[in-house]
C-alpha cells in the first residue's frame, strides 16, 4: 500500500454551511466515523472522493496523448481524460472527453484498470478509470484543456503526467 501523504479526514471544517438550509454545520460521529451534518434538516456531507475518466487510444502502434493546459502537471502529457459528473456513465464522459480534447471519434473497448491516487486533493482526482479505445475517425486538432495532441510511438513518448497512464503504458508494452 503506498502511504497516504494527508490524512483523508471525513469531516473538513471548511464545509461550514448546509447546501439545503444554510444552517451552520456541525462534526457529528455518523455511524463510524465524524462528519459535517445539519443540525436543522439532517443533512449528512460525504466526502466523496473526485473521479476521473480516460482513454488509452493506441493507432498504429502509437499512442495517443494530450498535452495539459491546466494544473496539476500543467504542460505535461497525459491521455484524454476529464471529470465525472454525477449520473454520468463513465464511458459516455471518457468518449466525450477524447473528443472536446482531441476532436478525435472514439469507441470503449473494454476496462484497463481503476486507479486509486491516494496523494490527490484539490482539482486531482483521486479514482481515476482507464479505458482501452479504439479510434474510430476525426481530425486530429487539441481542444478544450489540451494544448497540443498528438500520436506519439510507444518507444518515444514525452514526459507523462500522471503514474495511472505511465503504468498503463508499461503494462502494454510488456504484454506486447
Ligand atoms: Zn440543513
Amino acid at each position: 500500500m503506498p502511504e497516504l501523504s494527508v490524512a483523508p479526514n471525513p469531516a473538513p471544517e471548511e464545509f461550514a454551511y448546509c447546501p439545503h438550509c444554510a444552517a451552520p454545520l456541525i462534526t457529528r460521529l455518523v455511524y463510524d466515523k465524524p462528519r459535517r451534518t445539519c443540525p436543522e434538516c439532517g443533512y449528512i456531507y460525504f466526502t466523496d472522493p473526485k473521479v476521473g475518466v480516460g482513454v488509452f487510444v493506441v493507432n498504429k502502434g502509437k499512442l495517443l496523448l494530450i498535452q495539459r493546459r491546466v494544473e496539476p502537471q500543467k504542460g505535461k502529457w497525459s491521455v484524454p481524460a476529464g471529470f465525472l459528473d454525477r449520473g454520468e456513465d463513465p464511458k459516455v464522459t471518457a468518449v466525450r472527453e477524447a473528443l472536446e480534447e482531441t476532436n478525435l471519434h472514439v469507441e470503449i473497448e473494454d476496462l484497463i484498470d481503476v486507479y486509486f491516487n491516494p496523494g490527490a486533493t484539490g482539482p486531482g482526482a483521486s479514482i481515476f478509470i482507464l479505458y482501452r479505445a479504439r479510434l474510430l475517425g476525426g481530425e486530429l486538432h487539441p481542444g478544450d484543456d489540451a494544448a497540443d495532441a498528438g500520436f506519439f510511438a510507444l518507444d518515444d513518448l514525452p514526459e507523462i503526467a500522471f503514474a495511472s497512464a505511465r503504468d498503463a503504458i508499461q503494462r502494454l508494452t510488456t504484454i506486447n
